[in-house]
């Protein structure tokens, strides 16, 4: 019996995989198809998959083919800017870049290929999941070739469709956004025109921010992907048919304004309906649904596979601990009360941003311009980092300044703090002690310029617990962090909190 089997190999699944990987359970993979999917859907992840493909010991394979960029850019009907959301001069809490693009079968390859190191990784491709029973002892699984294997647990990662959210009955909240979008990808020689816009800030620079023409002739999307890679979403109009608006001629006329004598080559076009869908549960005895199958986003902030990797690294530590008998199964019944409202948070905001792109009534829009940049007068303007809240119930010290927080990753020296760290639990402190399975890290010892214990005095505190998704598990006086971290982990105090 395998610890843990993950069904699809996606962003998700493969990731996961590491994940589970390095902390040496016994893993399988079921994937259907023999190779990564070949074009590209995501395009933008964030800094804090960055920190997360350092946990999982993947980021030399990934970091080059990242591009860096600097945000979004909002340009109402008008052409005139409503709303800037760039990261030129603004904090890099964990030394990476706020945001970057990258080529998602590339991602893939890599993600999948690092699991050759792992000899306790085990992945079946051309292999589907077709039904699954389960038992107190554990869940078994029916796979293609009547085929049977058996878990402890499994995370279904089989996308949007999945086979395994359906085989549970678990049925889908839906957030009430659903337009249609035609996505053009390019591989294009030169920079990208855009018409004369107003109102753009000195520090934008086009070719390096996603920018959002909220149009109600045409809503569209132009983002700046790696190496020649260029991506347009273009809103499908009421009437309009699918088959028809992906034709090269159609896909043509719609580029034009933007590479008219830039040589390209257009590599597909292709029609999505973005909604905004929640499972109504993640847990089912001991399935667990992530990525794509527990929740879908409209892509207007990027972040449809972030969620998915943050549920895998949310899910990593907590199967560790149960798995190697040093946690309750019901430690995992945090899951999704950690990942629900946080996922629900950033889709509401993707949702809200959509309501406005998609608006297609011209008076209506222009309303909203004006609201728009009325709103952001005299306000200092948002990264799309800030759109991504604490965790507010969970596995954390609830009331404690910090609890929930992304932690920071300064540098310590040359080196960032994860690495010399690693990325278990971890205690930041001045005192030394012994911590059991927490490393201790003492601040004295810590060449990081003072940046962490600058973060202790704003929330006026003199340790801090961090977890192994480096969510800050809360801050107070060393001891009473880790008592009320062995307390809560082992104790039914959790129970509480998924009740
Ligand atoms: C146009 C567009 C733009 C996007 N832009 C962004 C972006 O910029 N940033 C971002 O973070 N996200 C973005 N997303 C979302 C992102 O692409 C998805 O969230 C991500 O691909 C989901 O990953 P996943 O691994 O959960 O699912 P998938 O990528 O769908 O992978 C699921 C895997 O499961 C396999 N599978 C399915 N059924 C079975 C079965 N029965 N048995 C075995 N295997 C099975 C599939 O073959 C597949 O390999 C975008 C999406 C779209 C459509």
């Amino acid at each position: 019996m395998f610890d843990v089997a993950i069904i699809g190999c996606g962003p998700v699944g493969a990731f996961a995989a590491n994940l589970l990987g390095k902390s040496g359970l016994s893993v399988l993979v079921i994937e259907q198809e023999a190779n990564p999917y070949p074009l590209p859907r995501a395009v933008h992840l964030d800094h804090e998959m960055m920190r997360l493909f350092q946990s999982a010991g993947v980021i030399d394979k990934v970091a080059s083919d990242m591009r860096d960029t600097e945000g979004h850019l909002h340009v109402g009907a008008d052409h005139g800017v409503i709303r800037y959301m760039g990261t030129v001069g603004r904090p890099r809490p964990y030394s990476w870049s706020n945001d970057y693009f990258f080529y998602q079968p590339e991602l893939e390859d890599h993600l999948r290929d690092a699991l050759a190191a792992y000899p306790n990784v085990t992945v079946q491709l051309g292999v589907a999941f077709t039904g699954l029973d389960q038992d107190g002892e554990g869940v078994t699984l029916r796979l293609s070739g009547d085929r049977v294997e058996q878990a402890r647990y499994v995370i279904a990662c089989d996308g949007a469709r999945s086979a395994v959210r359906k085989a549970l009955g678990i049925r889908l909240d839906d957030l009430d956004f659903e337009e249609p979008w035609l996505v053009v990808d390019a591989e294009v020689d030169g920079p990208v025109r855009f018409p004369d816009l107003w109102g753009v800030p000195q520090d934008a620079d086009l070719q390096k921010l996603s920018v959002m023409m909220c149009d109600p002739k045409r809503p569209a999307t132009i983002v700046p992907g790696r190496g020649n890679h260029r991506r347009w979403e273009f809103m499908l109009l009421p009437g309009e048919d699918d088959q028809a608006m992906m034709e090269p001629e159609a896909v043509a006329a719609l580029v034009e304004p933007y590479l008219s004598g830039v040589p390209h080559q257009v590599v597909r076009a292709a029609t999505y309906r973005f909604h905004g869908l929640i499972a109504e549960r993640w847990r089912q005895g001991g399935v667990f649904l992530a990525g794509d199958a527990a929740h879908q986003t409209p892509p207007f902030f990027g972040q449809g596979m972030c969620h998915g990797m943050r549920d895998a690294a949310n899910l990593a530590w907590k199967l560790e601990l149960v798995l190697k008998g040093r946690a309750p199964d019901a430690l995992l019944d945090s899951y999704q009360p950690e990942r629900d409202p946080h996922v629900r948070a950033v889709i509401s905001a993707a949702v809200g941003a959509g309501r406005y792109i998609c608006m297609l009534d011209p008076e209506a829009a222009a309303e909203r311009d004006a609201q728009m940049r009325d709103a952001a007068k005299d306000a200092q303007h948002g990264t799309a980092a800030d759109l991504i809240p604490a965790i507010a119930v969970g596995i954390i010290a609830a009331g404690t300044p910090g609890a929930g927080e992304r932690f920071i990753q300064p540098r310590v020296g040359e080196r960032l703090l994860d690495d010399i760290t690693g990325s278990g639990w971890r205690l930041f402190t001045g005192t030394s002690m012994d911590g059991g399975d927490v490393t201790v890290i003492d601040l004295a010892q810590l060449d990081d310029q003072g940046a962490i214990a600058v973060w202790l005095a704003d929330r006026d505190a003199d340790a801090v617990l961090v977890r192994p998704d480096h969510y800050v598990f809360g801050t107070g006086k060393p001891a009473d962090l880790i008592a009320r971290r062995n307390a809560l982990i082992a104790g039914p105090v959790h129970q509480e909190i998924a009740a």
